[in-house]
């Protein structure tokens, strides 16, 4: 009889605890739900308030140091004064649906910013695009309309990374190639980080590939043993692809990159990423003959 009553009491309190457990879980979850749809908000406020910037980090031609152009990256200040970092803010804009309007906004930016730029020769402009956004039925459209608004003559250089284009690779290649066709380029972004097979490479629609800073970090000193960064470097040549070597961050590591005759270089050792203003001034300083 005791037996049966401690049973009895033993289960009520695991039910008991169960059912604590997984109210907690569910107010949690709905506190994790309530606090992203809040970014999804803020975003687009931020958007309407033009709290949105793009900061420019130069890329250099590795042969002759000459800068060539930028990469875009977004930069989100608040209006209390707080940043929100990219690392942050893409995430969770992908996640809630709101990438592909922050990409059109990125575009409008720029956009605005070159229009104040006069630039000549053909200017390398990177630019991150998000694997929804690939696959959005505007992204042809948006990606047109954005080279029409570009009033200076530029590279466009469409940054995607290699899980985006392992996703859906059927209509990664026809939407990519017909931009192509068009005269955009495409970039494998943080290669060597993600899924894609070595064959698969061969016939994926791309320029240049951008090796990861985890790679160039590799080159510890003059003399680091870094067989899989030599290994990238041979591949992109044989397939006939340009490459771009970024988080460059030391003296070594430039002089190391050069002589293996990657094609371009990009990292804090030549220049931290400038807000739109800086840049134009900072890139006219360095064309003036
Ligand atoms: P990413 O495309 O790989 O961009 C390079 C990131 O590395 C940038 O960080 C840049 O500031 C940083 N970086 C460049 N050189 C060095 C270096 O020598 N050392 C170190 N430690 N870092 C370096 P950022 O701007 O914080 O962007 C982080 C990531 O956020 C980007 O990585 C990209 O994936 C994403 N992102 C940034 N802007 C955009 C955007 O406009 N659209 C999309 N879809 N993603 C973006
Ligand atoms: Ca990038
Ligand atoms: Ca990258």
């Amino acid at each position: 009889m005791i037996k049966r009553t401690r049973q009895i009491l033993y289960s009520n309190i695991l039910y008991t605890a169960f059912i604590i457990l997984s109210l907690r879980v569910q107010n949690l979850w709905q506190r994790w739900r309530k606090g992203n749809m809040f970014m999804a908000n803020e975003i687009r406020q931020g958007m309407m308030e033009g709290q949105f910037s793009v900061h420019y980090q130069p890329v250099f031609e590795a042969a002759t140091g000459a800068c060539c152009g930028a990469e875009a990256l977004l930069r989100w200040y608040r209006a209390d004064g707080s940043c929100i970092p990219p690392s942050v803010f893409i995430p969770e804009a992908e996640k809630e649906g709101v990438i592909v309007s922050l990409t059109q906004h990125l575009f409008g930016i720029i956009a605005d910013d070159l229009s104040k730029w006069q630039i000549e020769t053909p200017f390398h402009l990177s630019v991150n695009i998000a694997g929804a956004h690939l696959q959005d039925k505007a992204f042809t459209k948006d990606i047109q309309a954005f080279r029409d608004a570009l009033k200076v003559p530029v590279r466009l250089v469409l940054e995607i990374t290699e899980h985006t284009l392992v996703q859906d690779t059927i209509l990664a290649s026809l939407r990519l190639n017909a931009l192509r066709r068009k005269g955009c380029y495409v970039a494998i972004d943080d290669f060597g980080t993600g899924y894609s097979s070595l064959g698969l490479l061969q016939s994926l629609p791309v320029d240049y590939l951008k090796i990861d800073k985890m790679f160039i970090d590799s080159l510890t000193s003059d003399k680091a043993h870094t067989p899989v960064l030599e290994t990238i470097i041979n591949l992109s040549k044989r397939l006939g692809l340009k490459t771009i070597a970024e988080g460059v961050s030391a003296d070594h590591q430039a002089k190391w990159l050069i002589d293996k005759k990657v094609s371009f270089v990009q990292g804090y050792y030549y220049s931290r990423p400038k807000a739109a203003f800086d840049f134009y001034q900072w890139y006219c300083g360095q064309h003036i003959k």
